[in-house]
């Protein structure tokens, strides 16, 4: 009989409030000169008061909205006592018994809890010459969601962690780039054979959707072998290394007991359901369309799911395409090429040649697709003229007609050409001839080339056969 694997995850977001949880300072962890937005709150000066940030807190509660989790009736903080350099209190104000959210679901996975804490400093070790804190992240708001152990392989984590990045994008409350540590995930894994949760080891630190995946896929294997050598699993909490794609051992886990948690005196409760700024009505405004509306809005507009994936985990992509497809006037056939055209030809232009999708007028972009639905253009002269459509003054039609680029599907000017190629390939012609329809597909070709790609590919092969006989 073999082993189960078991999953449940923690994902730490941070919240892109304007300022930080508990002070005024403006809340930007990133990329600025350590120690610019500190104040004596967020730096614990004796004496100095922690206020909620209500942005925080509303932020947490729409997303609650989103997965359909029970937001709390009465909420409070508490303090996490440990001591770090990180931490100027020795505490963390977090929650612990009354978290802002219980339950909900995101992608098929059931959520146990949702909280608000607030961000450690970060440290920098240095060799030989010590260690350095910027505390611009001390403080910062920080929402920590908690799954069921629910989850029995990597790719189900890891759909559910990408899942709730685009959530979080789409919600606009956090930014949530791994590689930043603006979401932060770790795992607790385990693997037994009966129905009861084996001894749980906690992998910390996951940076990427990979480093998800590779780290539960790790602990499946080393714990399984363990466990099948007869050997115990110690409970602890265990970091990943990319590099050599294995886990290892941190420090034994700590328990809630550890960290003495009680409820901050300095912070009064929070009556949730009796404060306006938090009642739903006031959330619901304005909440953007999610991602399984749009899903299902793309669906039913025709759009592969590869397609709808690719759109909807890209805002730029997103908003331009729902520009597009809004026109009412516009054939479904030219909403989908338009669909297919952005997540191909025109994402490729924009990852590889740096060209800004704000550049490409819709109007234009919609022109093309529509002359190449019409069989104005080939697929080929479409794509030539896409990259020089970005920041034209001109429209695909202008350029093309200007440009003698229009496709040529009426047989009176396609025929001299016809004739010119047979004369010119009297042993493919005979090949033809003798029955090899295939040889026909070199003939199109030199007609394809002798055009510029001008030609209608059907109309040259119809005509080539018609020739010949
Ligand atoms: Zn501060």
């Amino acid at each position: 009989m073999s082993y189960t694997p078991t999953i449940g995850l923690e994902v730490h977001a941070e919240l892109n409030t304007e300022s930080k949880m508990f002070c005024g300072c403006t809340n930007q962890p990133h990329g600025s000169e350590p120690n610019s937005f500190i104040c004596p709150v967020c730096m614990a000066h004796p004496g100095t008061l922690p206020v909620p940030n209500e942005q925080a807190i509303e932020m947490v509660l729409k997303f609650g909205q989103a997965v359909n989790a029970t937001p709390a009736k009465f909420s409070e903080f508490d303090r996490k006592n440990y001591f770090y350099p990180d931490i100027p209190k020795a505490y963390q104000i977090s929650q612990y018994a009354f978290p802002f959210l219980e339950g909900g679901k995101l992608k098929g996975v059931e959520l146990t809890r949702v909280h608000l804490e607030e961000d450690t400093a970060r440290s920098q070790h240095n060799k030989g010459t010590g260690s350095l804190v910027d505390f611009n992240r001390a403080g910062v708001p920080l929402m920590e969601l908690v799954t069921e152990p629910v989850i029995h392989d990597s790719d189900t984590a890891s759909a559910f962690a990408k899942e709730l990045q685009l959530l979080l994008r789409t919600l606009g409350i956090s930014k949530a780039n791994m590689e930043k540590g603006e979401m932060r995930v770790e795992a607790n894994i385990s693997v037994s054979k009966d129905n009861t949760l084996g001894t749980k080891v906690e992998v910390k630190n996951l940076n990427s959707f990979k480093a998800v995946e590779g780290a539960i896929n790790y602990e499946i294997k080393r714990q399984t072998e363990m466990l099948e050598a007869g050997k115990e699993l110690a409970q602890e909490t265990r970091g990943w290394d990319e590099n050599k794609a294995r886990t290892f051992s941190q420090r034994s886990k700590e328990t809630a007991k550890d960290y003495r948690y009680f409820p901050d005196p300095d912070i009064p409760k929070i009556d949730v359901s009796n404060h306006t700024e938090f009642s739903t009505t006031r959330l619901s405004e304005n909440t953007p369309v999610l991602p399984d509306i749009k899903r299902l809005n793309y669906k039913n507009l025709g759009l592969p799911s590869a397609a709808i994936e690719t759109i909807i985990s890209s805002e730029e992509l997103d908003n331009y395409f729902a520009n597009v497809a809004s026109d009412e006037t516009l054939s479904s056939e030219v909403i989908k090429l338009s669909a297919n055209y952005l997540t191909s030809d025109i994402a490729a232009l924009l990852n590889e040649k740096g060209l800004k999708l704000a550049d490409l007028r819709p109007l234009y972009f919609v022109e093309l697709m529509t002359m190449l639905v019409d069989d104005k253009i080939g697929s080929r002269v479409a794509k030539d003229l896409l990259a020089g459509l970005f920041g034209s003054s001109e429209g695909p039609l202008k350029i093309a007609m200007d440009r003698n680029l229009l496709q040529m599907s009426d047989g009176d000017s396609l025929q001299p050409v016809i004739d010119e190629i047979i004369s010119e390939n009297q042993s493919v012609v005979d090949e033809v001839r003798s029955g090899k329809e295939a040889a026909v597909q070199f003939l199109v070709g030199q007609g394809m080339k002798k055009t510029k790609g001008a030609a209608n590919p059907g109309m040259l092969k119809k005509m080539f056969i018609e020739s010949i006989k």
